[in-house]
């Protein structure tokens, strides 16, 4: 562990990077009331990056996107689920550099309603410019990637295969300069930082800050709370972020098992499954805060954050943030997934008809 606290122009001094975000976010007091003992509680506005609807993805894409240019690629490559927030941004992203980018897209969900298809993410991925390639299952993506850069390459352009969440040590570094951030506007604020909490899935966003918040001499907690997989998948992923960052940055950063907090009892029956808690809590924020939370990320997080806090089992507890990393525009495709006890489903059907039946 560093003693110093690291400057962060001299680390990212030699790292390209392409502006796409408005910065910094705001870091807002949070109005809803909180159960259990803690200090004060203020929301990191990661939804507010200004890049197409912004989420945390844009902080990623300006190293990612960086990279990218500097090894002269012509055409940008991922793959990702349906109504992908990662999808989204990285489409706007290549719009802006100029790029043209093709997204694998998996699995087409049967059950869930076609606004899922067609709206929310997805439309905004078209809007943009996105070339999708929609596949049946996720085990088929990695292979279809690998045949479109082929393809791609056999018509003489460069493609550059951005990884799942653009978590690889390159786009955490988004997560490491968000840290530095966070913990000046907590000294402008004169916040006593205990806690980040934040929703993990990739796991880049939950790495770069634990390790930003290290390089900068915080020993701040980051919770990260699964929105899908067991805890012990997501340690994995965050540990690797940190790795990776560790190598572009060439420092050593020995962040010990113990620090990397990854609670999977919010997720529900997986990715993009709706739990009652969390769409309790978006509902409930919305009207409090007016603050707008999603159900398939943010939302999980939230639930996953009040609910520890209340359990008063965290130790000591100061201030604490919450980091909303976006997430919006999937409330527009699903809208079985809010559905309230005014509003339930038959009450839904009623309203949009076809689109709940499909
Ligand atoms: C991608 C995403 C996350 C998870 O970030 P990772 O870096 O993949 O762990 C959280 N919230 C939203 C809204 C996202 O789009």
């Amino acid at each position: 562990m560093l003693d110093e606290p690291m400057s962060l122009p001299k680390l990212l001094a030699d790292i390209p990077r392409l502006p796409l975000a408005v910065l910094p976010t705001p870091l807002d007091p949070l109005l809803t009331p909180l159960p259990g003992d803690h200090g004060r509680v203020f929301v990191k506005r990661d939804d507010c990056t200004g890049l197409a609807m912004g989420g945390n993805k844009t902080r990623k894409l300006e190293f990612t996107l960086g990279h990218a240019r500097h090894l002269a690629a012509t055409v940008l490559l991922t793959a990702s689920g349906v109504q992908s927030n990662h999808v989204r941004q990285t489409a706007a992203a290549a719009a802006r550099a100029g790029m043209a980018f093709h997204a694998v897209v998996a699995p087409a969900l049967a059950h869930f309603p076609r606004a899922h298809l067609e709206s929310g993410n997805m439309l905004l991925d078209m809007l943009l410019g996105a070339q999708l390639h929609l596949v049946e299952e996720e085990s088929l993506a990695e292979a279809a990637l690998a045949r479109l850069a082929d393809d791609l390459r056999a018509q003489g352009e460069r493609p550059y295969i951005i990884p799942l969440g653009a978590s690889d040590g390159i786009g955490s570094l988004g997560y490491v300069d968000c840290a530095f951030e966070l913990l000046r506007q907590t000294a402008d604020s004169g916040l006593d930082l205990s806690h980040v909490f934040v929703a993990t899935g990739s796991g880049g966003t939950h790495g770069g800050l634990l390790a930003g918040l290290r390089l900068a001499g915080s020993r701040a907690l980051v919770i990260g709370i699964s929105v899908s997989e067991p805890s012990a998948a997501k340690v994995d992923k965050v540990r690797a972020s940190i790795s990776g960052v560790a190598e572009m940055l060439g420092v050593a950063l020995d962040v010990a098992d113990a620090e990397i907090v990854v609670h999977d009892a919010y997720a529900g029956e997986g990715y993009a499954h709706p739990t009652q808690a969390a769409n309790d809590w978006v509902r409930r924020v919305a009207r409090s805060d007016g603050l707008l939370l999603d159900q398939v990320y943010t939302g999980k997080a939230f639930a996953g954050m009040a609910d520890l806090l209340g359990r008063n089992q965290l130790g000591s507890v100061r201030d604490v943030v919450f980091l909303h990393t976006g997430g919006t525009p999937a409330l527009f495709a699903d809208p079985r997934l809010l559905r309230t006890p005014e509003l339930d489903a038959p009450e839904i059907a009623r309203l949009y008809g076809a689109v709940t039946e499909d």
